[in-house]
């Protein structure tokens, strides 16, 4: 239910009305709009209609009804974009589209920093790299694991860009909270909901991407358990999915992106590198991922894609992908963008 406050309404109202969802049994959370704020109140919906009496409580507005399944992501909680603070001058969610560059995995000390500072020089905002690589294969390339961390911050600290790694199980999730800036879960852990609750317990910035059978629907159920647990720093990747196609490795449905930005107030970036499998058709996606509305971009970066741990066949040189960048610029100011 979403509990709507009078545009006058005071502090005091507020938490009483707070208190009062607790005492109900719901969780409370109040979202702070332009003009009022409003409280959603989550929890059983089979008897969410006690909340209904809130409507008498002083300060209150109304009290209605979220008729989506997910209701903290959904827009009818809250019709203003969420703007993800990821580090200072970087935000994502705003008027300027994000480029996220990086190697599919930390492979060493020398690699991750000649690319942290070649896709920076390129225009790159933020480092990617995993640490921890959920593999098909458990006899590839698994990651440097804690040492891949320590080598992110690193090149954090010389290159100046903020970092997203990969977190895996829950076990692990707070000592990679305590190197990155952006905690991603996978298309493999999409629908871990032990995971999705435990990284909305911390207070790290979240890039959850798509898992590659789930529907629009799935995902935004994914966003709600990261979301109901109280992690508002939410974002949202387009991946690919799959389908009959083999030509790609997957399917990009770059119209999950106005579908979203119906659907959702969380910023949805496209990760063309594993949509498409190939190096060659990631910058014909990332220009139109930009032109179908994306707030960002994330892309395989390799300084060697040839001798690259994995997924070398689908990353960037930082040759290709600084003239990727360039021509991109065109489409982020067709778009109404910046960059
Ligand atoms: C990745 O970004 O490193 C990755 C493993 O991607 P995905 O989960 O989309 O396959
Ligand atoms: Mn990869």
């Amino acid at each position: 239910m979403i509990i709507v406050m009078k545009p006058e309404s005071s502090l005091k109202e507020k938490e009483e009305v707070i208190n009062k969802i607790k005492e109900l049994g719901y969780r409370p959370h109040v979202i702070h709009g332009t003009t009022r704020d409003v409280i959603g109140a989550v929890g059983d919906e089979r008897g969410k209609f006690v909340l209904q009496s809130l409507e008498y409580m002083s300060g209150v507005e109304k009290v209605v009804p979220i008729l989506k399944p997910y209701k903290l992501a959904s827009k009818e909680i809250k019709k203003e974009p969420t703007i993800v603070k990821i580090a200072d001058g970087v935000s994502i969610g705003d008027k300027k589209v994000v480029v996220i560059a990086g190697p599919c995995a930390v492979e060493s000390e020398e690699q991750i920093i000649k690319v942290a500072l070649a896709v920076k020089a390129a225009g790159a905002d933020i480092l990617r790299g995993g640490a921890y690589k959920p593999r098909t294969s458990p006899y590839t390339f698994q990651g440097l694991k804690k040492e891949g961390l320590k080598l992110l911050a690193k090149a954090r600290k010389i290159s100046g860009l903020p970092v997203v790694t990969e977190v895996l199980n829950p076990e692990t999730a707070e000592l990679v909270a305590e190197y990155s800036d952006i905690l991603q879960i996978g298309t493999r852990n999409a629908q871990n909901y032990e995971l999705l609750k435990k990284v909305g317990q911390l207070k790290k910035p979240v890039l959850l991407k798509r898992g590659m059978s789930m529907t629009i629907q799935e995902l935004l159920m994914s966003a709600e358990y990261i979301l109901s647990e109280g992690n508002r720093s939410l974002i949202l990747c387009e991946r690919g999915i799959r389908t009959f196609e083999t030509k790609t490795r997957n399917t990009l449905d770059l119209s999950a992106i106005p579908v979203l930005k119906e659907e959702t107030h969380l910023p949805v970036i496209v990760d063309p590198s594993h949509a498409t499998g190939y190096s060659k058709y990631v910058p014909a996606m990332s220009y139109a991922a930009i032109a179908a509305g994306a707030d960002g971009i994330m892309i395989e970066v390799h300084p060697e894609p040839e001798k690259a741990l994995s997924d070398g066949q689908q990353s960037l040189t930082p040759e290709k992908f600084s003239e990727m960048i360039q021509k991109l610029r065109a489409f982020v100011t067709a778009a109404e963008r910046e960059k």
